[in-house]
């Protein structure tokens, strides 16, 4: 039984079959690379295990969170598909890993010795995918040292090399000399590997614009993230993402209206005086569920009844209030979109980011927890 009353007049809307849509569209560009379905950060704001659920529906092969707790909370919630961690975790967790048949990446001698322990100890032969700092410089072992962590790896009985991966630092801007550089180091460590007899079954580098745009990089499997929700991973590469579409709309409902005269303000510090008298339409939406406070400093709107509204001051914690200027007929229950498509208008999460100055993904991952997820 899904719950669909969000409890409050605000609320997110998940398409999961568009999910399914921008899986099997990368899916079809990639094979025969697998796709291992990136949903760390509660999926990009989408919710976990829906779209795990419906990424494995459509092809994926594989999952990968960024910490413990998101691989554990996918098992609870039944899924049974590889789970890859994508980086080291601190020692106390290496049992929950273990026990959850999760998979660690190890990236450090350190990180080797604890995770074949606790495999000794719960007696399995755990796979681990070693990762590769081939010039992101954020987590992995250096490229010289790479064959000598796989040779002390394969010295576990308890450890098994499924996986030797790396990770693009701007896969977005394709032209960038960097891509190539860090191909290349990545290319010298699979030689290396395979000389000494090491040639682990997933070899994986890209990310989605990597996945999308390099045929090189896609090796056995890509980890498709921000692709899969239908936003861009950047500017540069948006026509190879043709035909994906955004998966989240965020709405609400016109929580009250009042008129108010030209000349007076609205919202705290009272900051843009009226033009003329207008109806002013409250949004029991803040930042507090990830509508950044600046977008009243961007020409973002929001529509109501297909019209896009302005601001009309500053967002709250808890409620935004909508300049609907001298139309009247706006009334309390009308369906307000922030994010998604009315009538004619569409504003996207990336719209969003281009006005403040950052990416889709801060954005879909700042819908706060208290915003309802409904799914359909
Ligand atoms: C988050 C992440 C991804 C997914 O990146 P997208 O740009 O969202 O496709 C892939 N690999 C690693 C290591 C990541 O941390």
């Amino acid at each position: 039984m899904s719950i669909d009353f969000s409890g409050r007049w605000a609320w997110a809307e998940v398409h999961t079959g568009l999910i399914q849509h921008n899986v099997a569209i990368v899916a079809q560009r990639v094979a025969p690379a697998q796709v291992w379905a990136v949903v760390k950060a509660n999926a990009y704001g989408h919710g976990a295990i829906p779209v795990a659920q419906a990424a494995l529906a459509a092809g994926a092969t594989g999952l990968c969170v960024a910490i413990t707790d998101e691989g554990v909370a996918l098992r609870r919630g039944g899924i049974t598909a590889p789970i890859l961690v994508l980086s080291e975790q601190p020692a106390e967790m290496t049992e929950f890993l273990v026990g959850y048949g999760l998979t660690p990446t190890i990236a450090s001698t350190r990180g080797a010795a604890v995770v074949a322990r606790a495999a000794e100890a719960a007696d399995r032969k755990v796979p681990v995918h070693i990762k590769i700092d081939t010039g992101m410089h954020r987590v992995g072992v250096a490229p010289a040292e790479a064959l000598n962590l796989a040779r002390y790896i394969q010295s576990f009985e308890s450890l098994a090399i499924e996986g030797i991966y790396t990770h693009f630092a701007v896969a977005d801007e394709p032209s960038h000399p960097a891509n190539e550089k860090q191909l290349s180091l990545f290319n010298d460590v699979l030689a290396q590997c395979a000389a000494a007899g090491i040639e682990p079954p997933m070899v994986h580098a890209a990310n989605s614009a990597a996945a999308l745009v390099n045929p090189d990089a896609r090796f056995s499997m890509v980890r498709l993230g921000i692709a899969m929700y239908g936003l861009l991973p950047g500017p540069a590469v948006a026509e190879q993402c043709q035909g994906l579409i955004p998966a989240l709309s965020l709405k609400g409902r016109v929580s009250a209206v009042r008129l108010v005269e030209k000349g007076e303000a609205v919202s705290y510090g009272l900051r843009r005086p009226l033009a003329a008298t207008s109806l002013i339409a409250t949004v029991p939406i803040g930042y507090a569920d990830g509508v950044p406070r600046s977008l009243i400093d961007s020409d973002i709107q929001v529509l109501v009844n297909g019209v896009p509204r302005s601001l009309a001051g500053t967002i709250t914690m808890d409620q935004l209030m909508l300049d609907c200027g001298n139309d009247f007929d706006v009334t309390v229950g009308d369906e307000v979109v922030l994010i998604g498509r009315q009538g004619e208008h569409v504003v996207t999460a990336d719209n969003w980011a281009d006005a403040l100055g950052t990416i889709g993904y801060e954005i879909v991952c700042g819908i706060g927890e208290r915003v309802f997820r409904r799914y359909q």
